[in-house]
């Protein structure tokens, strides 16, 4: 039997500046608290590199945006990196990394409404290691499958309440959504919404890129990504690769993008901060992109993307 991935648990207590260490083998939360009973609350997923966390201000300003959508009070950003760093090291020191290619860590921030009746907010930091699967899935690829999101891509500006923008701990329909393309074969997801649009993944931005020749024989590159106004989450991922792309010379696009656009793409890939950048293979069981264009563009992208911070 393989042991439990080690896990490391930070709380944010106004009592311990530094953050206050917990065992994550024991009960830590109470039955009434708010982000238990209706998952009335806000999460960021992180991915920490040789003990380094990656794009941590994004991370920290998306956090803060979610808690706004939902009028949630959260602790500050200092903070938050104060929980942060020690989470991080207390995995490291308890759990040194054997593999210095496997040396990540995911580290989670989660915070809730609190206790019914509480004033403050249940904060914690969790720090496990990273997955193989994940770090399998950047190189072989995966095969995606496109499923109904079920609201339309104006929703989110006519119906706030809805927290389409905000990453709030009710992601049972983006898991069931997974659970249901596994059980069709598939590895990943691609939302739709109502009017056709491709929206994201579960958990991932859909990315697509064209290489077409200039007048003068140079190849113009072209990185496009769903409208970020469709309801979708944007991505730290999306944010910082297209600004390295930028850099590199890569034209931006920003859809609105119909399925027909992922099939013409010569590469698409679902973004991400723990998986990173996963290429498509086959989109309800048709193949899409150039393979050999796929796997030139990843390279470039993938090293584009790891020079980010
Ligand atoms: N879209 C959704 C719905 C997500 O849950 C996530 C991340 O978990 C993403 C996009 C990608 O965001 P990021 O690149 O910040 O990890």
């Amino acid at each position: 039997m393989t042991s439990p991935a080690p896990v490391v648990l930070v709380f944010l207590d106004p009592a311990f500046p530094e953050g206050r260490p917990a065992d994550a083998s024991q009960p830590q939360l109470l039955v009434t608290d708010l982000g238990v009973t209706r998952g009335d609350g806000v999460f960021e997923t992180m991915l920490a590199v040789g003990g380094t966390v990656r794009k941590m201000q994004a991370h920290l300003d998306r956090l803060a945006g979610s808690a706004a959508a939902l009028d949630l009070d959260i602790p500050d950003q200092d903070a938050w990196r104060r929980a942060i760093s020690a989470a991080v090291a207390r995995h490291r020191s308890q759990n040194p990394p054997a593999d210095p290619a496997a040396d990540e860590l995911v580290v989670k921030l989660v915070v809730t409404r609190g206790v019914e009746g509480a004033p403050f907010p249940t904060a914690w930091v969790q720090a496990t290691p990273a997955g193989a699967a994940g770090r399998r899935q950047r190189e072989t690829g995966i095969d995606v499958i496109l499923l109904e999101r079920g609201y339309d891509s104006d929703v989110a500006e006519r119906a706030p309440w809805l927290l389409l923008g905000a990453k709030t701990l009710s992601y049972a329909v983006n898991m069931a959504a997974l659970r249901y393309a596994h059980k069709q074969g598939a590895d990943d997801v691609i939302f739709l919404s109502t009017d056709g649009r491709v929206l994201e993944g579960p958990t991932s931005t859909v990315l697509l890129a064209h290489v077409e020749k200039s007048d003068d024989g140079t190849p113009v590159k072209r990185l496009i990504t769903p409208q970020l106004d469709s309801g979708i989450l944007a991505g730290t991922s999306q944010g910082a690769l297209f600004a390295a792309a930028k850099a590199a010379g890569w034209e931006l696009g920003y859809g609105p993008l119909e399925p027909q656009d992922l099939m013409d793409a010569d590469a698409v890939w679902l973004i991400s901060s723990v998986r990173l950048l996963a290429p498509v293979n086959r989109i309800d069981g048709k193949e899409i992109g150039t393979p050999s264009l796929q796997k030139e563009l990843t390279a470039e992208l993938s090293g584009l993307f790891a020079g980010t911070r």
